[in-house]
């Protein structure tokens, strides 16, 4: 093995579709999965004699992104024709970004196995998507659906510092965290929303100059991000370590493989003829739209998880979980002024989220809103129900969707019964002198012993708060 004795170097070019309804430079509708060609207009067509008009919602989001990764946003950028032939592209050329993007410069923020990393950015610009070629099987045909067609896309496009394929994959966690927190991509990888090209070279360890890098297309999962970095990583070493050149080339992951193959070399690289887009005058962006879309950015990820440590004493592995998504970070939030902010840390994490997954993920799906779990939490502080009541309670939330006080107060689940309790403490301390004996002699630890009997007792329906006080009373009498 010798992967030891290079230097992996990679960059990302992460696509990432703005979530706007209609198209970039035309009224059609963005939506995923409709009938094959059925949103598509003239200008995304590329018919004669029309003219592309921008969406303007389309920078609203997008300077969103480069506002909160502190990029240099340009005043006035300007679009550019790209040309290539390929069945998905009817005008023969992609409205993008070449030489005066949207924005440069920025960083992007995440963690790698708890420790905290940055990337810097290169650039951030705006493009128009491509359609779809649709291959039949057994090589009958294929065919193109132009939906996809003027779909609005971000580039995000990194600096070469990412060092391993883990590395790699957690940047692209972090920045489809991002763009989900900031509202402008859903992120689903499945659905194309997300992807990214994957530049990867080699340098032996020391050397500043960069090695010829190969660049992995289209890779739409963070596994497949991952595996296909560290293939390549393998691969490239292989090829240094026989004496031999790397070729720059185009290569494509193949999933059900677990190998890349390459697309084309150097040699056959594409010379997109940029020049300048004359149906669209430059875009002009004005301090005060950039001075509203500061004003109105949400708190970010990485300085909200922060703050739940300092302000509610959260662990910050709880704290990183919270914050993982937006919303979630709000319901947190909500609940935690109901309550002892680390109870409803703790029944976040490890109860409601688990109805989450179990519910398919999404939050809004599961019928118990803050203020339901925060009256959980409140009740469990008070001791007024146990934790193992509480999940019971719990399961009742998600399956009713009724608040917790009614589902305690109809079930009777809290003994709050003086008598039946005293009664329980009674018959613990007079059925166990020996133990009795040992907690006046000082052994305080066998206390529990005797909350655990009158729970027993009581099949575990007695209000913790009152045992505890009669049998403090009871044993230090
Ligand atoms: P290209 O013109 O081939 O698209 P760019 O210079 O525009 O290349 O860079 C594209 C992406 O490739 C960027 O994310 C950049 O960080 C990355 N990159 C550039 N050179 C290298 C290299 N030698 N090794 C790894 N990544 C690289
Ligand atoms: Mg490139």
């Amino acid at each position: 093995m010798s992967a030891g004795r290079y230097e992996a170097v990679i960059g990302l070019e992460v696509h990432a579709q703005l979530t706007t309804r209609s198209k970039i430079f035309s009224g059609s509708s963005t939506a995923f999965g409709a009938p094959p060609n059925s949103h598509v207009d003239p200008v995304c067509l590329g018919l004669p004699g029309v003219l592309p008009a921008l969406n303007r919602e389309v920078i609203e989001l997008a300077l969103r992104l480069a506002v909160a990764t502190g990029g240099t946003i340009r005043r006035r950028s300007r679009f550019a024709r790209k040309h290539y032939f390929y069945p998905d592209l009817p005008k023969g050329y992609q409205i993008s970004q070449y030489d005066e993007p949207l924005a440069e410069g920025g960083r992007v923020e995440f963690r790698v196995g708890g420790e905290a990393r940055t990337v810097r950015l290169t650039r951030i610009h705006l493009e128009e998507d491509a359609g779809k070629n649709v291959h039949q099987r057994g090589g009958a045909g294929s065919l193109v659906d132009l939906n996809r067609a003027g779909v609005p896309l971000v580039e995000i496009v990194s600096e070469p510092e990412l060092r391993s394929a883990e590395e790699a994959a957690e940047y692209m966690r972090a920045l489809r965290q991002l763009v989900r927190w900031l509202g402008i991509c859903d992120g689903n990888m499945e659905e194309g929303s997300l992807r990214c090209d994957a530049n990867v070279s080699l340098r032996p360890v020391g050397q500043t100059a960069l090695g010829v890098k190969a660049e992995l297309k289209n890779i739409n999962s963070f596994k497949f991000v991952q595996a296909a970095i560290a293939y390549e990583i393998a691969r490239q070493a292989a090829v240094l370590d026989e004496g031999a050149a790397v070729v720059q080339e185009t290569r494509l992951w193949d999933a059900d493989r677990g190998m890349s193959f390459s697309m084309r070399s150097k040699e056959e690289a594409h010379d997109y003829r940029y020049f300048p887009e004359p149906d669209l005058p430059p875009l002009v962006v004005g301090e005060d739209w950039i001075a509203r879309v500061t004003a109105a950015l949400p708190e970010l990820p990485a300085a909200r998880r922060a703050r739940f440590v300092t302000q509610y004493g959260l662990a910050d592995t709880d704290a990183h979980t919270l914050t993982a998504e937006r919303d979630l970070a709000d319901y947190f939030e909500a609940a935690a002024a109901l309550a002892d902010p680390r109870t409803v840390a703790n029944w976040v994490v490890n109860e409601l989220l688990r109805e989450v997954r179990r519910g398919g993920g999404d939050l809004g799906a599961v019928p118990v809103p803050p203020a339901h779990l925060g009256e959980l939490c409140r009740l469990l502080d008070a001791a007024t129900i146990t934790g193992k009541m509480a999940k019971d309670v719990l399961a009742q939330m998600v399956t009713t969707g009724a608040a917790p006080g009614a589902i305690v107060a109809a079930a009777g689940l809290s003994v709050s019964d003086a008598g039946a309790v005293e009664a329980a403490c009674r018959a613990a301390v007079d059925g166990n002198p020996r133990q009795a004996l040992q907690y006046r002699g000082g052994k305080t630890k066998v206390f529990g012993f005797f909350v655990g009997e009158v729970m027993k007792a009581t099949k575990g329906k007695a209000d913790p708060q009152l045992v505890n006080e009669i049998l403090h009373r009871l044993l230090e009498a």
